[in-house]
């Protein structure tokens, strides 16, 4: 079978429902592997935030568009390594993780308008190759043809205490309860959208994150790359 020519190296697929670990793990696999890493969950977030501050109603799908045809979303590493996303031109990763987003970021991410011109900028990113793509429909929709897929998942109470745990670390107290109940009802949406749902490609590799360490589910993906490249 011809392999694709991937200018700058392997490109990675990692999906999953929220709270599974895929960022964390994403990241530190695209350090080990020196590739970039490129979290589209936080372009959907950053189109709600802008969204928000515009008063736009996140159901009006046309509205969103719109509005989306006039912002620039980067994703940039700093150079001590850290992920940053440039709102039309403002640094605002901080403010996209924040429960407003989370409870409307779905909503925003459900409109096909929307999902097609998200997609179309993160299939240009990916393009030269060289990087970790991290999201719901990466695996099944936008890169397809990915060299390796992996598949995140974890129980829900799991996720909802590492959730509790990031939104702690950003100054954010909310309760157990009320955090399984939103990522229940992210996840019904994500998973029941008609355009690109989340869902585990059939050719992805299964990883349940629930009692493990995250420095053990970095080094079974770095693994499969490293077989994968001396293939
Ligand atoms: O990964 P994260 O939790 O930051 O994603 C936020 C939301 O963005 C998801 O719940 C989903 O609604 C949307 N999303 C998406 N497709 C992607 C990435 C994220 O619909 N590829």
């Amino acid at each position: 079978m011809t392999q694709m020519v991937r200018p700058r190296g392997l490109v990675i697929a990692v999906d999953g429902p929220a709270g599974a670990g895929k960022s964390t793990a994403a990241q530190a696999m695209a350090a080990m592997l020196g590739l970039l890493y490129l979290d589209t969950g936080a372009m959907y977030r950053a189109l709600a935030l802008k969204a928000l501050r515009r008063d736009v109603d996140v159901c009006d799908g046309a509205a969103l568009a719109a509005l989306l045809a006039d912002t620039a979303i980067v994703l940039q590493r700093t150079d001590d390594g850290r992920s940053q996303v440039l709102l039309d031109g403002d640094e605002v990763s901080a403010q996209l993780r924040s429960p407003e987003i989370n409870a409307t970021v779905a909503e925003v991410a459900r409109h096909r308008a929307v999902r097609e011109e998200m997609v179309r900028r993160q299939r240009t990113l990916a393009v030269a190759g060289g990087v970790v793509m991290d999201g719901r429909d990466i695996g099944t929709h936008v890169l397809p043809d990915a060299d390796l897929k992996f598949y995140l998942t974890a129980s829900l109470d799991a996720r909802a205490r590492r959730r509790q745990a990031d939104l702690a670390q950003l100054g954010y107290t909310v309760r157990f309860e009320q955090l399984r109940e939103e990522i229940l009802q992210r996840d019904f949406v994500d998973a029941g959208r008609p355009h690109h749902p989340l869902q585990q490609a059939a050719d992805a590799i299964v990883i349940d994150t629930t009692s493990q360490e995250v420095s053990r589910v970095v080094e079974q993906m770095v693994a499969r790359c490293r077989q994968r490249l001396a293939r």
